[in-house]
């Protein structure tokens, strides 16, 4: 009984390296009505007591323009959380990115957004480089910002003094931010292999997000063949950075549709025990490692 007891209140070794404290992995719609007329502080609470109850003590927020995640720093030492968060993400304006953040229009812009979410208290850049994942026809809904701009961006968060967590997908924008020295990659879908090895010769830690694309098998929302075939393309470059030597960690988009809070981690952990496993026995202390360097970095 005692050791029962003990073993519950252990916390789990692995932080939520990507989450959303405003959404809730069910309703986007209404997920945003309960925020958009004021922070409504029970939805964070109740996500909260989600990581609270399976021992997650560190969480890293992917942002969001309703003052949510800015409220949940305040809160979340009641829940002997460490949270982390950017307040709000930043996106150049016509791109993706309005769901979660402010848009700048030139460079001079994306400074001051820099400087207000410093004066938020935000703790680190979020920025969106990529489109996201196009579930009906597969590939990517645009294309990612050009170069020159990626490396722009990154430079200018470091030199404001902030580690940058970077929206990436498809080669080339996973290949220029991990150059430009961004210190983590989310989502990081349709990388080919020299992406993947410029992101293992960088200190850039990759976040999958796996769960976002596993969670839609069998769900319908979207024809099954075009996730099926994410999903193979996801296990294929796991094993792959592994190979290389990419430093990685666990993060759900916990609040995506489908990745609940708390669970979204557990279910993001068991994607990476079945697909690493069985190359890699050891693969827990690798992923300790690339959590700890988040844990550091952010
Ligand atoms: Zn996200």
């Amino acid at each position: 009984m005692e050791t029962e007891e003990k073993k519950k209140n252990e916390p789990f070794p692995f932080g939520e390296g990507h989450l959303h404290i405003f959404m809730n992995g069910r309703n986007y719609r209404e997920a945003v009505n309960a925020q958009s007329h004021g922070v409504d502080e029970n939805v964070i609470r109740e996500h909260f007591a989600e990581y609270q109850k399976r021992g997650i003590t560190w969480l890293r927020d992917g942002g969001d323009i309703y003052g949510t995640s800015q409220r949940a720093m305040e809160i979340a030492p009641e829940y002997g959380i460490t949270y982390r968060t950017p307040v709000f993400a930043i996106h150049r304006k016509g791109h993706y990115g309005g769901i979660v953040g402010k848009a700048y229009e030139n460079l001079k812009e994306y400074v001051q957004l820099i400087r207000l979410l410093r004066r938020m208290g935000g703790q680190f850049v979020k920025i969106m480089i990529s489109g996201i994942m196009d579930f009906d026809r597969g590939g990517l809904t645009e294309e990612s910002l050009p170069d020159d701009e990626i490396r722009e961006m990154i430079h200018i968060a470091h030199e404001e003094g902030f580690s940058v967590m970077a929206h990436t997908n498809g080669s080339r924008a996973v290949r220029t931010a991990a150059l430009a020295g961004v210190d983590s990659i989310e989502h990081g879908n349709f990388c080919d292999e020299d992406a993947l090895s410029a992101l293992a010769d960088s200190s850039a830690v990759w976040v999958p997000t796996t769960v976002t694309v596993k969670n839609l098998l069998g769900d319908g929302r979207f024809p099954e063949s075009v996730v099926q075939r994410i999903w193979e393309g996801q296990q294929k470059n796991l094993k792959l950075a592994c190979k290389l030597g990419v430093k990685m960690a666990l993060g759900s988009d916990a609040g995506a549709y489908r990745v609940l809070h708390g669970q979204g981690l557990l279910d993001e952990y068991q994607v990476f025990e079945q697909v690493l496993s069985e190359d890699w026995p050891d693969w827990r202390t690798g992923i300790l490692e690339g959590d700890r360097i988040l844990r550091e970095k952010f």
